[in-house]
C-alpha cells in the first residue's frame, strides 16, 4: 500500500484513488477508518473483502458536512438537532432512517443508516475534495485490534488496500459513540468518548442498549482481540491472581504480558503501565494491545480499570478483547 503524506498533494492522491473506486485508510479522531466512496457499491463491497467482514454488518457513512445530511437521511428526527449542534463534528455516530440514496451494501439493506461528521482536519480536507461521503469502518481485519496509527494499518492491511494517509496517532483512540435515533427513544448502541452523561442534557436517553443492538459488530462478545489468549481480571483480584499464576507455572508467568494501571505484584514478562484517566487510557488502549500482540509473550492479562460509569467505554472494549480469567490460571501456557 502507498503511504500518503498529510499534505495537499497527499490528499489529492487519496481523493483520486477514492474516486477511482479504491480503498484508502484515513485518520479520524477515533481510530483509522478504511474508506471507500459511499456512492460506489463496488468500492464499498471491497471494504468487506479487505476486512473479512460479514456482509450483514452495516458501515458508518462519514459526511463532508451538514449540507449532505438530508440527502443521506430520509428524516432527521427533531431530537437530533441539539445533539448535532453540540457534538458534531466529533466522535459521535447517529443512526437515523436511511434515504433511498444509501446503497444497500452500505447499510446491509436496513432501513436505517449510521452517519458521522468527523472533526479530523485531514479527513475533512479529503471529504472537501471528494464532495461526497465515504463509507468507513475501522481499518483492521474483522474482530482484530483497531488501528490508531498508520503503522497499525500497514501491519494488518498490507496488500489489501491501495493507500493509507498518515495522520499520526488518533486523539480519542476508541470507536465513536453510536446513538440510535431511529427508535421510540434515543439509545446508545455502542459507548464511546461522548458518554451518556454528556448526552443526557440534550435528549431523553433510554437506559439500556436497544434490543436490536446486535446489528452493531462492536457488540459481538469477542472483538478487538489480540492473537494470544487474552484474559481480564478486576483490580481487586490482581495480586492474588499474579501470585497464583507465578507459583502455578513460573516460566509461563514470565511470558505473560500485563496491561494495568498499577504494576503487577509478581514480576511478569512484559508490563505496560496504562494511564489512570478514561481519556488517557482510551487513547493508548489499542496501541498497548498491538504492542502486547508483538511482545513475544504467550498470554495477555488485562487488569480492568474501576467499574464506574466514567470507564464504561474503555471497559466495554476490554471486555470484548479479553475473556474472564476464571479457571484459566493453571493452564495459561
Ligand atoms: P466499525 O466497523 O468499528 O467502524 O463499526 C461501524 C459501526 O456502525 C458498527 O458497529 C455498525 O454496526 C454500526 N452501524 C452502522 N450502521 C448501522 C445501523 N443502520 N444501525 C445500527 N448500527 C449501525
Ligand atoms: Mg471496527
Amino acid at each position: 500500500m502507498k503511504s500518503l503524506s498529510p499534505t495537499p498533494e497527499g490528499l489529492d492522491q487519496a481523493a483520486a484513488l477514492l474516486r477511482a473506486g479504491e480503498l484508502v485508510a484515513v485518520p479520524t479522531e477515533t481510530v483509522y477508518g478504511l474508506a471507500a466512496d459511499a456512492t460506489q457499491p463496488d468500492a464499498v463491497a471491497a471494504i468487506f473483502r479487505a476486512k473479512n467482514r460479514p456482509a450483514d454488518h452495516p458501515l458508518i457513512v462519514h459526511l463532508p458536512g451538514l449540507e449532505q445530511l438530508n440527502e443521506w437521511a430520509a428524516r432527521v428526527p427533531d431530537c437530533a438537532w441539539p445533539v448535532i449542534e453540540r457534538f458534531w463534528p466529533g466522535p459521535l455516530t447517529l443512526v437515523v432512517p436511511a434515504s433511498p440514496k444509501v446503497p444497500a451494501i452500505v447499510n446491509a439493506g436496513q432501513n436505517t443508516v449510521a452517519l458521522r461528521w468527523s472533526s479530523h482536519p485531514l479527513l475533512q480536507a479529503l471529504l472537501d475534495r471528494l464532495q461526497r461521503p465515504v463509507a468507513a469502518p475501522s481499518a483492521n481485519p474483522f474482530c482484530r485490534i483497531s488501528p490508531t496509527t498508520a503503522d497499525h494499518v500497514r501491519a494488518h492491511m498490507e496488500g489489501r488496500i491501495a493507500a493509507v494517509v498518515d495522520g499520526g496517532p488518533c486523539a480519542v483512540g476508541i470507536e465513536s459513540t453510536i446513538l440510535d435515533l431511529s427508535g421510540a427513544r434515543p439509545a446508545i448502541l455502542r459507548p464511546g468518548a461522548i458518554t451518556a452523561a454528556m448526552l443526557a442534557p440534550y435528549l431523553d436517553l433510554a437506559e439500556a442498549a436497544a434490543p436490536d443492538a446486535p446489528r452493531v459488530p462492536g457488540n459481538l462478545a469477542s472483538h478487538y482481540a489480540p492473537r494470544q489468549p487474552c484474559y481480564r481480571l478486576e483490580a481487586a483480584e490482581a495480586a492474588a491472581a499474579a501470585a497464583a499464576a507465578e507459583s502455578a507455572h513460573e516460566a509461563g508467568w514470565q511470558h505473560a504480558a500485563v496491561l494495568a494501571i498499577e504494576p503487577p505484584a509478581a514480576r511478569c514478562g512484559w508490563f505496560k503501565r496504562m494511564p489512570p484517566t478514561p481519556e488517557g487510557y482510551a487513547q493508548t488502549l489499542y496501541s498497548a494491545l498491538h504492542e502486547a500482540d508483538v511482545s513475544g509473550c504467550l498470554t495477555v492479562w488485562i487488569v480492568l480499570p474501576p467499574d464506574e460509569v466514567a470507564w464504561r467505554a474503555v471497559r466495554d472494549r476490554l471486555q470484548r478483547a479479553a475473556q474472564p480469567l476464571d479457571g484459566h490460571v493453571l493452564n495459561f501456557v
